[in-house]
């Protein structure tokens, strides 16, 4: 460090200590940044790299913002998941001696932010913390901006990054020890930032907020993540909230892979919101119900009493439209009460704030009333639990002026009669300005000089102001002139010059006492916070579940009932499908299965609807355990334990997993985990591999479920032969949804029947897709000629587990040399099964990259 100034000096020991953070650090206005920092934040955020002499040889690379804009450009890096930390200076430059004090006073965190477009109104922000124990893991939780606090024990890798995931925690604290190979995964399969941090002591603080939970490696995580929130935010953490600990056997499990099939939050391809079960969902009204629906999205329930109780509230809601509109409009009204007690805590709230806050607490007695007031006992009992925090309600009606402005330093914030000094203060300015318009009135009468004004401004205070063209009517002498200007003279007094002095004096006393008083009261506020954060909670409840009421009164869902073993829908939907499309377009369909008819084998042609239908079922049954009413004439269903799904030929590309390895791993985890109460879809499976292999698989795999799981279980296949199952297996039964022809084209009925398809309609599909017309007779041709061979081995086929030669050598000649009409030489049987793969490749359902892959695969089999 020797031969660098004191202040780069400075600069690089605070540098030392915040190595993964970009350091802001303060330079008069503005924050500067230096070396490797600069160099970085220079592109990122897109300013001006420039450099400084610091002492050394060379010049030092440096960029900067000034510090009333930074908090744009904070945002920007946090969102692109770095750490910023602020570097302020702590003592008056002024004052000091040789180089100014610097302190860092808060690191930035993507988990940590307070405030900013990074923050969405309608998600929790979590930050992380991972500890492990061979092979059992301990997540906890925090939401630093409602003080939520949870952790949860988790049994393997798999379960932990799914966790991960479904939360959207932003960050993780891990301990610098912890495992590579587990991070590694953990960074591949979600986009989450890593921090590490070495202090867990348990210390007396900790406990207070985790004395129940008796865990260890959960006391330990939680410690881990306290303090790091500690080191970082260096302030009041009093909003924290009691740790809570849950348990993933409390509600339905759902994998990562099927979450994400399954586009309950976000879809596959685009990642948005739109067009996701959450999306159909969301007809909340505040932000903390927002966020609530999305927990509830991600964690159905399993207590069929606790289930009724939600449904029972939204039939309820359903029954009682004007209270439902009713309380729909008063929810407007409530502010986020959550991530309002949370900056509360942190001290940043203004005056703005707490009228918000006053008026949001306003709605609650009616709301309480008209929640009261509901038929049925468990909609009702919601009202017990909102309790209005009228002594809050009433300070703060009776503190806070109607429209305070933002800022809390310059007055107008308390109202007239809450403190006795500020209105002997207030009558003080009062009575001056009054005396000023006085004097404005007697001077004009006395000069006869109608024009004459008293003005103010900040360089010169009061004056009095006569135009140019008056000034021969001024007698000599009558005032001391100060100002001259180019139309008009301005003059002042000795007694206006004393007056001023009081105004001034009583208006700056104000403002001072205004701001005192302003955080006496927020002081106050704090100690109502976690009221405000139970109340906050019953709010959220009851708006998620007039959202229930509203979405299942709209688009006309009924109540499921649950049964012990038996899926009865009857007219059922996909709920997102059903809305996208115009509703009267959408075919309902029936979906019956019980004890004894378990495994629904489902074909039918491409686009006909089968992939559709089996997450039509699935999201039935979480929309049923979450609570809501569900898109179906009649709806009897079992409470699942679990839902597992290996859907569509979706990539999982992020993390350079192969479509099959994707595949094998989806099917694993399934079988590896289901049981008797579990939902499983498998669509296609073994779509990845080639025929003989992937369909060897699917049949094993089938009978695998029936015999070993007996979950309920919906298998979609192109595998025709594995129709033949039905007479194998007991608890399999065939359907298929329907097509058919119309003038040789095929028309999709979207309607599933018993029965297993008749019929391969790839090549209608192909026409519809308008290849050329060439093609398709060839085609058309060809297929004739592969089935009138294909049929006499399946007539004699009674077993299909051994693979069927469905293209005789003869017709393997034919298939080149016919149309050129020349010798050629003869494909291989490898390139033989590669063009039949290429004509079985489901190419309307892939997107661009998963047909390059495919392409890159056939052409790399075709080199070997
Ligand atoms: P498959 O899996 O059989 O290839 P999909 O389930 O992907 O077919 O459905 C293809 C398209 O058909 C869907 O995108 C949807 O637009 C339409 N569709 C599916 N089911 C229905 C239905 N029940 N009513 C109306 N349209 C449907
Ligand atoms: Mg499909």
């Amino acid at each position: 460090m020797s031969g660098y100034t004191p202040m780069i000096q400075q600069y690089l020991s605070i540098k030392a200590e915040y190595q993964d953070a970009f350091l802001f650090f303060r330079l008069g206005d503005f924050y500067e940044m230096f070396f490797d920092d600069a160099l970085k934040a220079s592109k990122e955020l897109e300013i001006t790299l420039t450099s400084r002499d610091g002492g050394s040889q060379d010049r030092i690379p440096m960029c900067g913002v000034p510090y009333h804009a930074a908090a744009a450009y904070i945002e920007r890096l946090i969102e692109k998941g770095y750490k910023v930390a602020i570097c302020e200076q702590t003592e008056d430059p002024k004052q000091a001696k040789g180089v100014v004090k610097r302190e860092v006073v808060q690191l930035i965190t993507p988990g940590t932010v307070m405030e900013g477009k990074s923050l969405k109104e309608n998600e929790n922000n979590y930050l992380s913390s991972l500890e492990r124990e061979e092979k059992h893991f301990a997540l906890a939780l925090t939401d630093l901006t409602t003080g939520e606090n949870t952790v949860v024990k988790l049994a393997s890798i798999d379960e932990t990054v799914t966790e991960i995931y479904a939360v959207g925690a932003k960050e993780i604290v891990i301990s610098s020890g912890f495992s590579d190979i587990i991070l590694e995964q953990l960074q591949k399969r979600c986009a989450v930032a890593v921090s590490v941090s070495d202090e867990d002591e348990l210390t007396e603080e900790i406990i207070s907020y985790a004395e129940h939970i008796s865990d260890p490696l959960l006391r330990k995580a939680f410690s881990r993540l306290y303090h790091y929130l500690k080191k970082t935010q260096m302030r009041n953490l009093q909003h924290l909230q009691k740790v809570k600990e849950y348990k993933l056997q409390q509600h339905m499990k759902i994998d990562l892979y099927s979450k994400r099939n399954l586009e309950l939050t976000e879809t596959i391809r685009s990642k948005d919101k739109k067009g996701s079960l959450l999306w159909l969902l969301d007809e909340t009204k505040t932000s903390m119900g927002a966020r609530m629906l999305k927990q509830w999205i991600d964690k159905p329930l399993l207590d069929p009493v606790e289930i009724d109780k939600r449904l029972n509230t939204v039939e309820t809601f359903m029954n009682s439209y004007f209270e439902k509109e009713d309380l729909r409009e008063k929810l407007k009204e409530v502010y986020d009460l959550e991530r309002l007690a949370g900056r509360v805590a942190f001290g940043n709230v203004n005056a703005r704030d707490l009228t918000q806050l006053r008026r949001s607490l306003e709605q609650i007695p009616s709301i309480r009333e008209l929640v009261g007031s509901l038929k049925h006992p468990d909609a009702a009992r919601h009202a017990e639990k909102l309790d209005p925090c009228e002594e809050l309600t009433v300070l703060l009606s009776d503190a806070l002026a109607e429209h305070p402005p933002i800022s809390i330093k310059e007055g107008n914030i308390i109202r007239d009669g809450f403190d006795e000094q500020l209105d002997i203060y207030r009558n003080a300015s009062k009575n001056g300005k009054t005396w000023m318009v006085q004097l404005e009135q007697r001077e004009r009468q006395s000069t006869g000089i109608k024009s004459l004004k008293i003005g103010y401004n900040k360089v010169f205070g009061y004056y009095i102001e006569v135009s140019r063209a008056n000034l021969p009517h001024l007698p000599e002498g009558r005032y001391e002139r100060k100002q001259t200007l180019a139309n008009a003279e301005r003059f002042i007094t000795p007694e206006l010059k004393e007056k001023e002095a009081l105004i001034l004096e009583a208006e700056e006393k104000m403002a001072e006492l205004e701001h005192q008083l302003f955080l006496q009261l927020r002081e106050k506020v704090k100690t109502f916070i976690s009221r405000l954060q139970s109340l906050a909670k019953t709010i959220s409840e009851l708006d998620v579940l007039q959202c229930f009421a509203t979405v299942s009164d709209k688009r006309h869902y009924c109540k499921p009932q649950f049964t012990a073993d038996e899926i009865r829908l009857i007219d059922g939907r996909h709920p997102v499908v059903e809305k996208v499309m115009d509703s009267q377009e959408y075919v309902p369909n029936n979906c019956l299965m019980n004890a004894e008819r378990n495994l629904l084998l489902i074909t039918g042609p491409n686009m006909s609807g089968k992939s559709t239908y089996m997450r039509q079922i699935a999201l039935t049954a979480i929309l049923a355990q979450i609570g809501c009413f569900v898109p179906a004439k009649e709806a009897y269903l079992p409470v699942f334990d679990q839902i597992f799904t290996r859907i569509g030929a979706a990539d999982d590309l992020i993390s350079g997993q192969s479509t099959f390895m994707v595949e094998m791993l989806e099917a694993r985890n399934a079988l590896a985990h289901a049981t008797s109460r579990s939902l499983i879809l498998f669509d296609e499976i073994g779509r990845g591999t080639s025929t003989y292999d992937g369909m060897a698989l699917a049949q094993a795999i089938i009978e695998y479920v029936h015999k070993e799981i007996g979950a309920k279980t919906l298998f979609s296949t192109h595998y025709h032969e594995l129709t033949i199952l039905e007479k194998k297996l007991s608890g399999l039964e065939n359907v298929h949804v329907k097509a058919v022809e119309d003038q040789g084209k095929v028309v999709f009925l979207h309607k599933v029947d018993r029965g297993a398809a008749d019929k391969s309609y790839g090549i209608h599909v192909a026409e519809l897709a308008e290849l050329p017309e060439q093609l398709i007779q060839r085609a058309k041709k060809l297929l004739s000629k592969f089935e009138a061979a294909g049929a006499s081995i399946t007539r004699e086929q009674s077993d299909v587990s051994a693979p069927q030669t469905i293209y005789p050598e003869k017709e393997q000649l034919s298939f080149f040399h016919e149309e050129e009409g020349k010798q050629e030489k003869a494909p291989s049987k490898k390139e033989m099964q590669l063009l039949k793969e290429i004509r079985e490749l489901n190419i309307l359902e892939m997107n661009p990259l998963e047909a390059m892959n495919e392409l890159y695969r056939i052409q790399k089999k075709l080199k070997k």
